[in-house]
């Protein structure tokens, strides 16, 4: 314990969440050293506040010492779990959390969290407008939007906490466990932070790992890693299948029929969706019955499944142009999601790919590229990795940047062909993130029109 008789806090990353973080803690008296590898002159005044409430900067690195004699460590995200303090420290005993257990712990809500290599935006976006729609009042966020933190800070009333939650997010939980769980898929991701697909696969699993016989598990029966792993689950399991099989969710024509039991046969028409293609279907199918196991009824789930529109950055039409389509999909960061968006088009489609890579293979975009593929345009850090893999079966080009390869797909694009960019890479190596990336593809394309 600290001298003050308080909990001593390390706040490892001084990003959005692990700013909240310390500013909730000083709120409540503690004492709290606040440490980031960057230095001040790069937070641009963004640590002030938590400075001026009494937070001890450490900047431009960790000391060993601060880990050492913490009571409790809490990290963010975008944390290695092994960097040498934390490793240092763990062997000491000491506690180590991320934001999100940690503030789970200060509420107690009926929890829905959903979690996937794709679609928990999409999702939890929807879940969120049910919730809307059914007049209760959500507090959604988690991993995008909001951190659970923030809104802490503000003390908004809420009957339910509607979260996305990350791998990260999960990797550093230890007592969050949420009434109502959703898997989505599994994908090669973030091979750069796990030491193998299964590890990852692992750290999204313990998601259910602390449910109990009441708790809803929601997962994808067509999703091998979700059907391979689902006997660990412990909770009532509710199965999604868009391919058809018996799940307590399937589609017939434009309708989807739940058969979840306790309850009566319920219908959800598609016929206004906002969502398109397999993927979206997968996530509708996921809101439904998340948002059935919370007890709100289908006229309310139809109200929202009719309303929501998705988010920009997602396989987002942007622009017609002498009869080419263009698709901004700068939110496609890893291979699964490239592979929905490519299998969603009928027409031959130019793709824009490249970033900063996460050392996933490329090779699943070979049968889709095969199927509809007219040209790939690698581009960025990656682009000499993606050209090497792709070049001896597509017709591939390597580019420095996305103005480069946008400017050589939109030559070789023919009317009724879709110019997309879905980079299948993070977007760190030239943007500050994905809708920025999205954003200049936007400019690119409204620049054509100008001519
Ligand atoms: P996340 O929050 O998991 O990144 P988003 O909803 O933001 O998910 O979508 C990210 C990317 O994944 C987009 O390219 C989107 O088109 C794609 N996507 C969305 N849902 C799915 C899904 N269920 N399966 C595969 N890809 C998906």
């Amino acid at each position: 314990m600290s001298q003050k008789g308080q909990k001593k806090t390390v706040v490892v990353g001084l990003g959005v969440s692990g700013r909240a973080v310390c500013e909730l803690l000083l709120s409540r008296g503690a004492e709290v050293v606040a440490t980031d590898l960057r230095d001040l002159s790069q937070f641009g005044g963004a640590l002030d506040g938590i400075a001026g409430a009494g937070a001890l900067l450490r900047l431009g690195g960790h000391r060993l010492e601060d880990f050492l004699s913490a009571d409790r460590i809490i990290v963010s995200p975008g944390i290695p779990l092994d960097i040498e303090p934390l490793v240092r420290a763990r062997s000491c005993g000491i506690e180590i959390i991320g934001e999100l257990e940690w503030a789970w712990r200060q509420v107690s809500l009926p929890t829905v969290a959903v979690t996937g290599t794709n679609g928990k935006t999409t999702t939890t976006g929807l879940i969120g407008e049910i919730f809307k729609q059914a007049g209760r009042r959500a507090f959604v966020g988690g991993n995008i939007g909001t951190p659970l933190s923030r809104w802490l800070l503000g003390a908004q009333a809420a009957d339910a906490l509607v979260l996305e939650v990350s791998s990260f997010q999960l990797d550093t939980a230890s007592t969050f466990r949420p009434d109502v769980g959703v898997l989505l898929n599994v994908t090669e991701d973030h091979l750069d932070r796990y030491a193998s697909f299964e590890a990852y696969a692992d750290s999204k699993f313990s998601l259910f790992s602390r449910q109990n016989k009441d708790d809803f598990a929601v997962i994808n029966g067509a999703d091998p890693i979700c059907q391979r792993r689902a006997e660990q689950i412990r909770g009532r399991l509710l199965c999604f299948n868009s391919a058809g099989a018996t799940a307590n969710v399937r589609v017939c024509g434009t309708l989807l029929k739940l058969d979840v039991p306790g309850k009566a046969g319920m219908q959800i028409s598609l016929e206004k969706t906002g969502l398109h293609g397999t993927h979206n279907l997968e996530n509708t199918m996921a809101a439904c019955l998340a948002a059935m196991c919370m007890g709100i009824g289908p006229r309310d789930i139809q109200a929202a499944v009719d309303s929501f529109e998705g988010f920009a950055h997602r396989v987002q039409w942007v622009g017609n142009w002498k009869g080419i389509d263009f698709y901004d999909d700068s939110k496609a960061t890893n291979v699964g999601a490239v592979v929905k968006a490519l299998e969603g088009f009928e027409r031959p489609v130019l793709l824009l790919l490249g970033g900063r890579d996460k050392l996933g293979a490329y090779q699943p975009l070979l049968a889709p590229l095969a199927a509809r593929g007219k040209g790939v345009f690698a581009f960025g850090e990656a682009g000499p990795k993606i050209y090497d893999c792709l070049r001896q079966t597509v017709d591939a080009g390597l580019y420095k940047d996305l103005p480069a390869a946008f400017g050589e797909a939109v030559r070789r694009a023919a009317p009724g062909d879709v110019i997309l960019l879905s980079p299948a890479c993070a977007s760190f190596d030239q943007y500050a993130g994905y809708a920025q990336r999205g954003d200049h593809f936007k400019k690119l394309v409204s620049e054509l029109r100008d001519f």
